[in-house]
């Protein structure tokens, strides 16, 4: 049985699978099984060295690559792996502080602070408690500062204290902005992602039991995608890996493009200090690509600098075609020539599906879509205006929100108005007056206030009379899902958005703006939103078939919806509305949602100067070279790297733009005498 998981694998990648139990770092570039290697270890482990599921944690970089490991795992060991964690760092933090919120100073039934209700809260806080001009320090800015504090371990206290220490002068709103985040947060029950990894971290460096009582559980730990872990990250692996505990992670440094935010392929190097001893293991055949393709990865990243490891690309499947390079006249003509390019492919026998286009930046697929709508080439973009970021579900998880935690200011302040209910900002003013007076929350003020309903005549409270009747019908509404939390969790979601009206909300604002040309789908994606709760509840009793005394109990409710906060927009890469996205048409998604990804045709659109390299990262060229490295090693069979000669630019000008300097230095790269180059050049400016 164990030969079965070996046997298909090369000499090093067996080596590394069937290594003793010990810690070791696997470093290697794109495409030569890195992943694949992760998931036999894992096998290798259950099946050889007789571990439990639930004393392995992998740590992956998306909730999709989560989910297909452990699918990948089941496939190779013939049987479910129940209690097995396969998590991303998030969801693992989340999973940690649902079973010791206690001990993390947390309620039970704390909610999951996604980015967009993150910034309409630090846009309260600037505006109502600040009073500061909301241009000038942009919620956006500082919830990205935050996030870099809390990812550098920086509470706010730290922060005004470290700011005293160096006497420099911090600007005093920064500073009071986190300072009252961080309160309301606390008050309101409320986590953010970066918090959920910070207060594990601090959890685990404070309560020994804990900490004890994981690093007994977690025998092997295992992180694929090493290379993009920040500091906050690597912290949270030192403190679980105890002195039974074996730690493996896999990574390339070539392939870091999460630098941004605060991600250090120094890592690596950090873990053989801190992990020592370390066996290191490199990979070196490439399974995934032609050899053209490879060869222009191998031109372009060597022009990095500060490479950890010097690898070169090498497979065994033959040349395959020329790499092809493209020049449009604009980036019209750009996004008509992509989809020629795959209307001849399709012509050709290439499914859609095996067609990948990535880009830089998300708005450069507008025009990609714009085109293939028109010509009815299926396509679907991935990780772009992602499902659960779409305002329609945000507003039926508010609701949600609120019912699992009254004390959720920001969901409430959400929903309390969706649909209208006549509940104006003057009406707001109010319930936030009495819940300020009596220092509790909006929700707690609410039920205060309601009690006046019937108390009419006997009061002269005229005031509070007034405003309870404008909100009885909202307080009466929640009070009433309330009640129903507890029933089967889609016959649950499918009241609330009858109930609250949202279904029918949209259903009219669909109507409304048919012939807009925008996408009138939100009443399905909220009926979507009531059928992946039927789903999660069908999979529920299985994710915590391992659930025992150490691990706290909680609602499916409150599991889905905090699950769905994290896949939604904490996993930068999630993609799609439901597992099964399209299986007929082309994938559009930028090049960060590709990561880790393969596909036998790929199209780079936009290799072009201001584009990639992204004008903003003057600093960071090597960064976006790694980014091109990435996009270029995505592909197995047919490589296809397109420019515009001109393009809109933000401020809608039309730019003069022109090749990357990249695909300079890939051309550059080979001599031009040469018999077989590996790529061609195609002038398509002409193109009519
Ligand atoms: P990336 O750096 O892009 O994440 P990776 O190193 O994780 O790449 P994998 O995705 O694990 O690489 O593997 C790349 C492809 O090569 C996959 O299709 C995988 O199944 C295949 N592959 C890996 N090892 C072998 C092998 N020994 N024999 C056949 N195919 C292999
Ligand atoms: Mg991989």
């Amino acid at each position: 049985m164990s030969t079965s998981i070996i046997d298909p694998l090369n000499k090093e990648q067996k080596e590394a699978v069937s290594a003793p139990l010990s810690n070791i770092l696997v470093i290697a570039g794109a495409g030569t099984g890195k992943t694949r290697v992760l998931v036999s270890r894992i096998a290798w482990l259950l099946q050889v060295e007789m571990l439990l599921p639930r004393e392995v944690l992998a740590v992956t970089f998306t909730n999709k690559a989560a989910r297909e490991m452990r699918e990948r795992i089941e496939l190779i060991m013939g049987h479910s792996v129940d209690g097995l964690w396969a998590n991303t760092f998030h969801s693992f933090s989340l999973r940690i502080l649902r079973n010791y919120a206690k001990q993390a100073g947390l309620l039970p039934d704390f909610t999951v602070l996604d980015t967009d209700n993150q910034k309409k809260l630090i846009k309260r806080i600037l505006k109502e408690e600040l009073n500061v001009d909301i241009k000038k320090y942009e919620p956006g800015m500082i919830a990205d500062l935050i996030s870099d504090f809390k990812e550098n371990g920086l509470r706010f206290a730290a922060v005004a204290s470290l700011a005293e220490n160096i006497n420099q002068k911090a600007d005093p709103v920064l500073l009071k902005a986190y300072e009252s985040y961080e309160k309301t947060c606390q008050r309101e029950n409320l986590v953010d992602f970066s918090e959920l990894i910070l207060r594990v971290v601090e959890l685990l460096q404070n309560n020994v039991g804990v900490r004890e009582l994981l690093q007994h559980r977690f025998k092997q730990i295992l992180v694929d995608e090493f290379q993009d872990t920040n500091a906050l990250q690597f912290k949270l692996l030192k403190l679980l890996v105890g002195p039974d505990t074996d730690i493996m992670a896999v990574g390339d440094d070539d392939q870091s493009i999460y630098g941004w935010r605060g991600a250090d392929s120094g890592n690596m190097q950090k873990f053989c200090d801190e992990f020592a001893p370390v066996t290191k293991i490199k990979l070196i055949e490439n399974y995934r690509s032609r050899q053209n393709i490879l060869d222009l990865a191998n031109v372009l990243i060597a022009h990095n600098s500060e490479r950890l490891v010097l690898k070169e690309l090498h497979g065994n499947r033959g040349r395959g075609g020329p790499v092809e390079i493209r020049s449009f006249a604009n980036a019209h003509a750009e996004a008509e020539g992509i989809r020629r390019i795959i209307r001849i492919l399709k012509n050709n026998g290439v499914q859609y599906k095996e067609i990948a286009v990535l880009y830089r930046n998300n708005r450069q697929s507008s025009l990609i879509e714009t085109e293939l709508g028109n010509y009815g080439i299926p396509y679907v973009v991935l990780g772009g205006m992602r499902f659960y970021d779409r305002e329609e579900i945000l507003n039926a998880l508010a609701y949600a929100k609120v019912i699992i935690n009254q004390n959720d200011d920001t969901s409430l302040l959400r929903i309390i108005n969706v649909p209208s209910r006549k509940i104006g900002p003057a009406v707001i003013r109010e319930l936030s007056a009495v819940a300020k007076e009596r220092g509790i929350s909006l929700y707690a003020a609410l039920k205060e206030v309601y009690k006046y309903v019937e108390i009419d005549k006997k009061t002269d409270n005229k005031a509070l009379v007034k405003l309870a009747k404008k909100i009885s019908e909202f307080y009466s509404l929640i009070e009433n899902l309330k009640k129903q939390k507890d029933n089967d969790l889609q016959d649950f979601m499918k009241n609330l958005i009858e109930q609250t009206g949202l279904r029918e909300y949209y259903q009219l604002k669909d109507e409304k703006e048919q012939n807009k040309f925008k996408d009138n789908m939100r009443e399905e994606n909220l009926l979507e939103l009531v059928n992946n709760a039927h789903i999660f509840n069908k999979s529920y009793e299985r994710m915590f078939a391992d659930v025992n005394e150490e691990e706290a109990q909680i609602s499916p409710l409150t599991a889905f919806i905090s699950n769905i906060t994290l896949i939604g927009s904490g996993e930068m890469d999630e993609k799609g509305s439901t597992d099964e996205i399209d299986e007929g048409a082309v994938r559009l998604m930028t090049i960060h949602s590709a990561k880790g990804l393969e596909f036998n045709v790929v199209i780079v659109a936009g290799m072009e100067k201001n584009i990639l390299p992204s004008v903003r990262s003057e600093k960071n060229k090597d960064e976006e070279r790694r980014l091109a490295y990435v996009a270029i090693t995505r592909a197995k069979e047919k490589l296809v790297l397109t420019y515009a000669m001109k393009r809109y630019n933000f401020a809608q000008e039309l730019e003069t733009t022109g090749a990357s300097p990249f695909i300079e230095e890939i051309i550059s790269g080979f001599d031009d005498e040469l018999k077989a180059l590996p790529y061609k050049y195609v002038n398509n400016q002409n193109m009519l």
